[in-house]
């Protein structure tokens, strides 16, 4: 039956739910400031506006009864309770519980607030299954752009070193009327707002499920978010001990446009190095480069591209590699994928002539 959910997972929402309850009981933390607080001035206070995706009959991703407004809330709970800890910011979230919110008045609200970046909180999955690991969608235009780069740059570091989160980058989209797709950044760009979307991983990747769909994960990727945050914005915690008011972003030029990566990689290639007949291995060395975007994963087949491996960690140029083969009759091809999950098939090789 569709209703049946793993033992693990009924445990993941329970845990979730206490977690949720907790951080709902201190809704202090994220309200409006009080009515007869004097409003500090708005450039010594940073404005945050998080944005947990989805909700009500918006579910997001769904995976081995995961639903990804669930977990988008109490990540963004759990970092604006991070944050809150911070001096000089002031928190907000687009919504508090299991309901719908319309894509504009999500930006409109940040409008309202007068914030300085709006962060949408995201878990992503692909028709393929076959994707793995985070990413930072960001506006393509000017100091937008700027902006969103230098953050996600923090971020997705943080969440490669400190997770182990494999980072697919910082990446803009467009729509046919060449402005920013994503209807949050569109609209944060146009009322002068930074702005992007995190995809924090794959929930229905088996790799990025088993390793991160946890309730311990989901809060250190809240911490994560935290940190970046107050990183970019040089924020002191005096309740975590933390101080980065030294912090320096990376220096990035300021496009009018920068537009993605509409190709696939460059070229692909694989060439033999060596092969054990017995143990039934090849040893090849594999290329691609891509001269507009990254290159993030290959995958390899072994029967002329009618059945591929999963996709495996590789940052492009030559690297050797060894590979476990079915048979000596096997033969070699590469694929390779840029950031933008296109592709570029290799040629094919005969390892064991
Ligand atoms: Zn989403």
């Amino acid at each position: 039956m569709q209703i049946m959910v793993q033992k693990k997972n009924l445990k993941i929402l329970r845990i979730l739910s206490a977690l949720l309850c907790m951080l709902l009981c201190v809704p202090a933390l994220f309200s409006p400031i009080p009515a007869d607080a004097k409003e500090p001035d708005p450039k010594e206070s940073v404005v945050v506006v998080l944005d947990p995706g989805h909700g009500g009959a918006s579910e997001g991703a769904a995976y081995n009864g995961i639903f990804e407004k669930d977990i988008d809330l109490s990540v963004a709970l759990m970092t604006g309770y991070y944050l809150s800890q911070f001096e000089g910011v002031t928190v907000y979230l687009t919504r508090t519980g299991d309901y719908e919110v319309p894509l504009e008045d999500r930006p409109q609200f940040a409008r309202s607030v007068d914030a300085d970046f709006f962060y949408s909180i995201h878990f992503n999955a692909s028709d393929s299954h076959d994707f793995y690991g985070s990413e930072v969608w960001v506006s393509a235009f000017g100091e937008y752009y700027t902006a969103g780069y230098q953050f996600a740059k923090i971020l997705l570091a943080n969440m490669s070193s400190e997770l182990g989160i494999y980072s697919r980058g910082c990446k803009t989209r467009l729509n046919s009327k060449g402005t920013d797709y994503y209807g949050v950044i569109r609209l944060c760009t146009s009322y002068g707002i930074s702005s992007c979307i995190i995809e924090h991983c794959h929930i229905d990747n088996r790799y990025d499920f088993d390793n991160y769909i946890s309730p311990e994960l989901l809060q250190e990727m809240a911490y994560q978010d935290a940190i970046s945050i107050a990183m970019y914005f040089g924020l002191t915690s005096h309740a975590l001990g933390l101080d980065f008011s030294d912090y320096t972003r990376v220096p990035c030029e300021t496009p009018v446009c920068h537009k993605p990566d509409a190709t696939p990689p460059d070229f692909a290639l694989v060439a033999p190095v060596s092969a054990d007949a017995s143990a039934k291995t090849a040893t090849v060395v594999i290329n691609s480069l891509d001269s507009n975007s990254s290159i993030k994963y290959f995958s390899y087949s072994l029967d002329q591209g009618a059945t591929w491996s999963e996709l495996i960690k590789y940052s492009g140029g030559p690297t050797v590699v060894t590979l476990q083969l079915r048979s000596q009759n096997d033969t070699i091809t590469i694929a390779a994928y840029n950031q933008y999950d296109k592709c570029t098939i290799s040629n094919t090789i005969d390892p064991i002539p």
